[in-house]
C-alpha cells in the first residue's frame, strides 16, 4: 500500500499516459477533464484501488473491522494535505459522502465518516477543517453503479443527495471525503447539490482511486491543432486492449 506515483490529471487525479496531455494552464489534464469542466475544483486520492488497499477498505465496509478506519484515515490525511495550499478560506467545511439511513443502520456506520474522523486525528490542515458529519444527506437508496454508463450513473444519482442546512455551506469552501473514487459520479452529484446550496468551491479527497492501467487501456489522444479545431482536441479514443 503506497501513494499513487506518476503523471496525474491536476483536476481529477486520473493517471495520464498521453504525451499531449500537458496544457499551458496549470499542468496536465486527462481527456475527460479537458472535455468537461468538473463541478469540483480538484480531487485527490492516496492510493490506487487495488491489492492491499482495496482489501483494507473491504475489511472496513463489508467486514465491519472498524480499526481499519484508523489506517485509512492516516492515508486520507496524506491526500488532504496535498490540497491545503489551494484552500482560499481560513476554514473549510469537511463533509463525508453520506449513506442512505437504511444502509447506515444495516452497516452500523458510514465508512466515509469514520475515515474522515480518523483523518482529523492527524490534523492534516492544522485546524482548518470543520467536520459537519450530517451536512449532506442521502435521500434515497441508489442502485449499484457497477456496469452503468456515465449517463446512467448521473441519472441513477439524480436527486439522491441534499444539503441538510444550507447555512453551513453557503459562501464556504467544502471538502468532500469518501473511501473510493471510481468514476467521480457520486462526488460530482454531491458537488452539484453543494454548489446549488451556495458553496463556493468543492474539493474532493478519497483514500483510493481507480486508475487507468497501461496494460488494460491504450489512450490515443490527438493534440489541439488550433482554436477552430476543437473537435480534434476533444476526440478521445479509449481502446480497451485485449488482455490475456
Ligand atoms: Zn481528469
Amino acid at each position: 500500500m503506497h501513494p499513487i506515483e506518476g503523471s496525474l490529471c491536476v483536476v481529477c487525479g486520473e493517471r495520464i499516459w498521453s504525451p499531449y496531455a500537458v496544457t499551458a494552464d496549470g499542468g496536465p489534464r486527462c481527456g475527460l477533464c479537458r472535455r468537461i469542466e468538473p463541478v469540483f475544483a480538484r480531487a485527490v486520492a492516496y492510493g490506487s484501488y487495488e491489492g492491499g488497499l482495496r482489501e483494507l477498505i473491504h475489511l472496513l465496509k463489508y467486514g465491519g473491522v472498524c480499526p481499519a478506519a484508523n489506517v485509512l484515515g492516516r492515508m486520507l490525511a496524506e491526500a488532504i494535505a496535498k490540497l491545503e495550499r489551494e484552500f482560499q478560506q481560513p476554514s473549510v467545511v469537511l463533509l463525508p459522502v453520506p449513506l442512505y439511513r437504511a444502509k447506515r443502520r444495516q452497516r452500523g456506520f458510514n465508512q466515509a465518516e469514520l475515515i474522515a474522523r480518523a483523518a482529523l486525528k492527524s490534523n492534516p490542515c492544522r485546524g482548518r477543517l470543520r467536520l459537519c458529519a450530517a451536512g449532506l444527506v442521502r435521500q434515497r437508496e441508489t442502485a449499484s453503479q457497477i456496469g452503468l454508463t456515465s449517463h446512467q450513473r448521473r441519472e441513477n444519482l439524480r436527486g439522491a443527495f441534499a444539503v441538510s442546512d444550507s447555512e453551513v455551506v453557503r459562501g464556504r469552501e467544502v471538502l468532500l471525503v469518501d473511501d473510493v473514487y471510481t468514476t467521480g459520479a457520486t462526488v460530482s452529484e454531491c458537488a452539484r447539490v453543494l454548489r446549488r446550496a451556495g458553496a463556493t468551491k468543492i474539493w474532493v479527497a478519497t483514500v483510493a482511486r481507480t486508475l487507468k492501467n497501461s496494460a488494460q487501456y491504450a489512450e490515443i489522444e490527438r493534440p489541439a491543432v488550433g482554436e477552430d479545431n476543437e473537435a480534434a482536441d476533444t476526440q478521445t479514443v479509449l481502446a480497451r486492449a485485449v488482455v490475456g
